[in-house]
């Protein structure tokens, strides 16, 4: 065995066939960007429409464009062009290919207009993250050059949509907020003639806490590998984590009291014990805040990591067990042998399990565990 991420893509099936039922009668996206959130873009997609997505989400047009190559044909929505994308053709392929593409601004719609032939566009209007999307102030003239173009026929508008910044936290007044702006925005669109087949707001989150968020379609990216979006609110919601890192022991051995272990020696024994040495690092995306906070499972035992991860291994506390290399080491996986979930691993580190996830890879062989075929 070599150090390895492992998917399991039944989980990804299932999980998503969860969601879809807890939202019916709205739609479900499966988002897979950024490598289906280090999961694999083209299996997590392929899992998904499985398991019952209607559309499927991304960041970038060349994402979009990696999916149509891989022979998926269903509704696709893309949300961060740029102008590279008109520069190289990709924007022309990705019209070609029926990708629905988000334009933010007018100048951006017309060039999605002259990349091909009647596109199929989604406006996207910033109702209080502050990220993409017009803003609320420049949504009349977005949605006015929209309705030219659609009524020339040189456009489908397919789709109205925002994102919300605090969907984690269901108290928190921007989530009333985001969703009365988004609510005006979707009627000056309606008066400007606009009749599009979706509008949509949820992420995760607001997929599975906020029920008046759903409207046609949600957007479920991190709940679909199994995470939990808001860790800290209770929900009945069950998911499966779908991913699994695994590595051999390299090498087991004594250190005894005193002794500093790992660059710096920010850990020391404090009596003699043994340590084993795990063949991954922040090279393979362990965070280096990890250092003297993450634990592993070894043959199923939780081993606290002792000094810093450093870039290629990191040290485990064997507590004077001696296993031989080549021992199993869960690093993070459903948690249900042992191991750690990315969950543990991001708040030892400060962070969030998308994060953790999402970097998780370098040197790491990906595997597929579950496939359907
Ligand atoms: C990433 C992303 C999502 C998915 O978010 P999750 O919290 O992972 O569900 C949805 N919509 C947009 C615009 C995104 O960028």
């Amino acid at each position: 065995m070599r150090p390895e991420i492992v998917v399991d893509l039944a989980a990804i099936r299932r999980n998503v066939t969860t969601l879809k039922r807890l939202v019916a009668p709205a739609a479900l996206m499966t988002v897979v960007k950024a490598d289906g959130y280090g999961h694999g873009i083209v299996e997590s997609a392929r899992a998904a429409r499985q398991g019952g997505a209607d559309w499927i989400g991304v960041a970038t047009v060349p994402e979009a464009l990696v999916l149509r190559e891989a022979g998926d044909e269903g509704p696709l929505l893309c949300w961060l062009t740029l102008p590279a994308d008109a520069e190289d053709g990709s924007l022309s392929r990705a019209v070609e290919h029926g990708v629905d593409i988000t334009a933010y601004t007018p100048e951006r719609l017309d060039q999605i207009v002259a990349a091909g032939d009647c596109p199929r566009v989604q406006l996207k209007v910033d109702t209080g993250l502050a990220r993409g999307g017009a803003a609320l102030a420049d949504w009349p003239a977005l949605v006015a050059r929209a309705a030219e173009h659609e009524q020339a026929g040189r456009a489908r508008i397919t789709g109205v949509w925002s994102h919300f910044a605090c969907s984690d936290e269901p108290d928190h007044p921007a989530n009333d907020e985001q969703q009365a702006r988004f609510e005006q925005a979707l009627a000056r669109a309606e008066e400007a003639g606009l009749r599009p087949e979706v509008t949509h707001l949820a992420n995760s989150a607001a997929a599975i806490l906020r029920p008046s968020s759903r409207l046609d379609l949600v957007r479920v990216g991190l709940a679909s590998y199994g995470l939990d979006p808001a860790p800290d609110v209770p929900h009945g919601t069950h998911l499966r984590p779908a991913m699994t890192v695994r590595a051999p022991l390299a090498l087991s051995k004594a250190v005894a009291r005193g002794e500093g272990v790992s660059y710096g020696h920010t850990w020391v024994a404090d009596r003699d014990t043994t340590v084993g040495l795990v063949p991954a690092g922040y090279g393979d995306g362990v965070p280096r805040h990890g250092s003297n906070a993450l634990e592993v499972a070894v043959d199923g035992v939780r081993r606290p990591v002792r000094g810093r991860v450093c870039m290629d291994q990191v040290v485990v506390d064997l507590g004077g067990d001696l296993p031989g290399a080549g021992a199993e080491v869960a690093l993070f996986g459903p948690g249900d042998h042992g191991e750690p979930t990315a969950q543990e691993w991001a708040v030892a580190c400060g962070t969030i399990s998308y994060e953790i996830v999402t970097r998780i890879g370098g040197r790491l062989e990906r595997r597929y565990e579950g496939n359907d075929e």
